[in-house]
């Protein structure tokens, strides 16, 4: 296997990928999106609200706040342990984070402009577990209007709910394989399939039509380039086991940590697949 890493920011990394197997990719993929687990808010406590706003408006949009989670991954107990706690409205210290959110808005009815609660106004009780980005708009409150709250954040899996979920994007790629068949060519007389390619790939130069290899990643195997050659001289397939992999995280977790865990997870599921298979006594 070779990995180049294309591109890498704190949010996201692209990389190329040769020889593997696209079902291992996927299963790294698939892991990534539904089981690496992160802290949301789960359960709100609510004990004033006189917004326009519905208590489980507000609940809502607090669970789609991304937080912090490199660190809670190994302090918090599993989203197993942790689910029926929240279901029964028992918040104990190892399973759930505490963020407060207060704020009236003062200004006179019929005068004062609406205020704004955003997420940097969350005050946690865990300095590892907060809002990952400040200006997240949280409610809108009118003069005279006011929220108190108490939010409880646990552990949880995207396959639970999207709002656990670490990434944002975690995407794979084909890499295109094109084939330029001379004998039948007319360039230059046609260079429709250079006219056609909307992402430049092809080019007519010496004499002849070229694929041009620095711009292959970014063909999208549309097949426009195939389907307008009236000669059947190009022909666009997809190379074996090599592909380019995105993950693109919200800012939970990084995506070297995101994949880290992925791995590990999968390593422990494999591992408790082959455990049942030798307890069967089906393989030794
Ligand atoms: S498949 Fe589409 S993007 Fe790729 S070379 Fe052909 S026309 Fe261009
Ligand atoms: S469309 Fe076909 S014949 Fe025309 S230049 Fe492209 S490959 Fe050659």
């Amino acid at each position: 296997m070779e990995i180049n890493i294309l591109e890498k920011d704190p949010y996201r990394i692209t990389m190329h990928i040769k020889n593997i197997p696209l079902h291992v990719l996927n299963a790294i993929r698939r892991v990534s999106i539904a089981e690496v687990p992160t802290m949301a808010v789960d359960s709100v406590v609510f004990t004033i609200n006189s917004s326009v706003f519905y208590d489980e408006y507000i609940a809502h949009r607090l669970g789609l706040i991304p937080l912090t989670s490199e660190e809670a991954i190994n302090k918090y107990k599993s989203p197993e342990e942790c689910r029926e706690a929240s279901e029964k409205g028992v918040f104990s210290e190892d399973c759930f984070a505490k963020l407060d959110l207060e704020g009236r808005n003062e200004s006179e009815i019929g005068e004062g402009k609406p205020k704004v609660l955003y997420s940097k106004d969350l005050k946690t009780s865990d300095p590892d577990v907060k809002p990952v980005y400040d200006e997240i708009p949280i409610v809108v409150l009118g003069p005279k209007q006011e929220v108190r709250l108490e939010a409880y954040a646990r552990l949880g899996r995207g396959k639970e709910h999207a709002k656990w979920s670490p990434v944002s994007v975690a995407a794979h790629k084909y890499i295109a394989d094109i084939h330029i068949d001379y004998s039948r060519c007319r360039a230059p007389e046609c260079k429709l399939c250079v006219e056609a390619c909307p992402k430049n790939i092809l080019e007519f130069k010496d004499d002849r039509i070229i694929v041009r290899e620095d711009k292959i990643f970014d063909c999208t195997l549309c097949r426009e380039c195939e389907q307008l050659c009236p000669y059947d001289a190009i022909k666009v397939y997809w190379r074996k086991n090599e592909y380019i992999f995105t993950i693109e995280s919200t800012g939970a977790l990084s995506p070297k940590r995101i994949l880290l865990e992925a791995v590990k997870i999968l390593e422990s599921k494999l591992d408790e697949f082959i455990n049942e298979l030798r307890s069967k006594g089906i393989v030794k």
